[in-house]
């Protein structure tokens, strides 16, 4: 065997493949990989990288800074945004920078980063921007981080549904190589449907490091058979906002799955036409479907053998349904393993409702009782059980899922032991909020989104919150109906800065 020269430095080398990267840096190198893809075919486009930092994807900053000579030149700009929703609005603009034709570039693809709350802040954004829509040789991709059980968030929350009311897709990758995949699937989708694209990211999938292949031309993206209206989708200069409307409805979406269709992004995965039960799931629950499924002593050989088929969803929103009606062909029972609210389930259960031939749909409910909860997250532990379950009860009973379950609940049993030690988080020595967060005898604060937020688990007469940027509003509501004539409000920099000051200026006019 040859010694191999191994820098860390490959992960941004176009030339060197497999490369060990983590889920945010694979953002740097999928900017990276468009722009040689973009080369490849005779265009000179450029890249735009903007949004504003929160688990989990607090480093993006960092990554972008540290990689900015690799970006520069490769004629991506890395700019990050005052906050979220500006920055998705400076996307907007990057969309039309070729229009009036004084463009230096042959297109612009974008890409924006921001933690749930800042999806939630910048729908204004998303619904304008979406209906104008992308530029021919441009594209956005909005990484959305989602904090499904709140580690680092005052709210546990849930991208999906706030970006599709803008209308716009959603991918959901299950890993470092699928962020790279499924975002050049992304830009070309972008540039096909005229559409931004959300692309779904979690601390499971994005929090983590593998090894991967980042040949930049491994992928390849066919345009498929679609009735195009005569300008096409992409944005335009002149434009009116119920022809906008109308170009959404009426060709968008269906633009998105055609795609869907043509390139195969969902696709099954184990066991074979003829299957009887079929396991639907997307992103970190499709990691928590084969881990349960394993499990249960379940391979793809045991599961052709008991008539199980798996279906990987790629595109969540909106469900590409032709591919799924012919995996889904002559199964008696579909199980959709998808966490918090349901978005996959509902797709389906509306796309086989004209035919559906006894089929039954098991996810947020099974037999009339909850199933697989909205709230929270599953993990592969309550996977298996439920699905061993349904399968014994579906006559699947084997020896490998019995002694499955039966050495899962017998880890269970010993799990009931109460903690030992508890420990609260607390500010770092020497942070100015040791000091900052104590009031005066008398007096209270609500605490905002910071470290600061942690005063309400100390004795500080800390209690309440806002959502990042409102601090102190929510006062200007309750003081003339209390009471009590002042409070303390805390905020910090991170907060001041990007909205916060707005929130200040409220509270001065009020
Ligand atoms: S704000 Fe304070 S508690 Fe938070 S990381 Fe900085 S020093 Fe630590």
């Amino acid at each position: 065997m040859s010694k191999q020269n191994i820098s860390l430095n490959d992960r941004y080398d176009l030339a060197k493949s497999p490369i060990l990267l983590n889920g945010t840096q694979a953002l740097v190198r999928l900017m990276l990989m468009q722009k040689t893809r973009d080369k490849a075919i005779g265009l000179n486009t450029a890249g735009y990288v903007t949004g504003y930092r929160g688990s989990p994807l607090g480093s993006v900053d960092m990554q972008m800074s540290r990689a900015r000579k690799f970006l520069t030149a490769s004629d991506i700009t890395f700019q990050p945004g005052l906050n979220e929703d500006l920055a998705a609005t400076a996307l907007w603009g990057a969309q039309q920078a070729e229009l009036r034709g004084e463009g230096k570039f042959d297109g612009v693809f974008g890409l924006w980063y921001g933690k749930g709350p800042g999806v939630d802040r910048s729908g204004d954004v998303m619904r304008h921007a979406n209906m104008a829509g992308t530029s021919t040789n441009g594209g956005v991709l909005m990484a959305m981080g989602d904090d499904h059980t709140g580690e680092s968030s005052t709210v546990l929350h849930q991208s999906e549904f706030a970006v599709i009311d803008a209308y716009m897709p959603v991918i959901s990758p299950a890993g470092v190589q699928e962020i790279i995949d499924y975002g050049l699937y992304g830009y070309a989708l972008s540039r096909f449907a005229g559409l931004w694209v959300g692309l779904k990211t979690m601390k499971d999938t994005i929090e983590v490091t593998s090894v991967v292949d980042g040949n930049p031309h491994r992928l390849s993206f066919s345009t498929p058979e679609f009735s195009m209206p005569d300008e096409g989708l992409n944005i335009r200069l002149v434009d009116d906002r119920i022809e906008q409307e109308a170009r959404l409805i009426d060709y968008k979406r269906f633009a998105a799955q055609a795609f869907a269709l043509e390139n195969k992004i969902d696709k099954r995965v184990w066991g074979k036409a003829g299957a009887k039960i079929g396991f639907v799931a997307a992103g970190k629950n499709w990691l928590d479907l084969t881990h349960a499924l394993s499990l249960l002593n379940i391979n793809n050989q045991e599961a052709k053998r008991l008539g199980i088929t798996t279906y990987k969803v790629g595109q969540t929103w909106p469900l590409e349904t032709k591919g799924f009606s012919e995996w889904a062909e002559g199964l008696n029972l579909i199980v959709v393993v998808e966490e918090k609210r349901k978005l996959i389930e509902l797709q389906i259960k509306e796309a086989i409702f004209d035919n559906r031939q006894g089929c039954r749909v098991y996810g947020g409910t099974c037999q009339g009782g909850e199933f697989f909860s909205a709230k929270w997250m599953l993990d592969p532990v309550e996977i298996a059980l439920k699905i061993g379950r349904v399968l014994i009860d579906e006559g699947r009973s084997t020896d490998g899922i019995k002694a499955g379950m039966a050495s899962l609940n017998a880890a269970l049993q010993l799990d009931n032991a109460e903690e030992i030690v508890e420990r609260l988080p607390y500010f770092c020595s020497g942070c100015p909020h040791n000091s900052s967060t104590k009031v005066p005898d008398g007096s209270r604060a609500y605490a905002g989104i910071g470290c600061h937020f942690m005063a309400q688990w100390m004795d500080r007469e800390t209690l309440g919150y806002t959502q990042m940027g409102g601090e102190g509003a929510n006062w200007i509501g309750e003081a003339p109906f209390s009471n009590r004539t002042h409070v303390f409000q805390n905020i910090g920099d991170g907060t001041y800065n990007p909205s916060g000051v707005q929130a200040i200026r409220a509270a001065l006019a009020a």
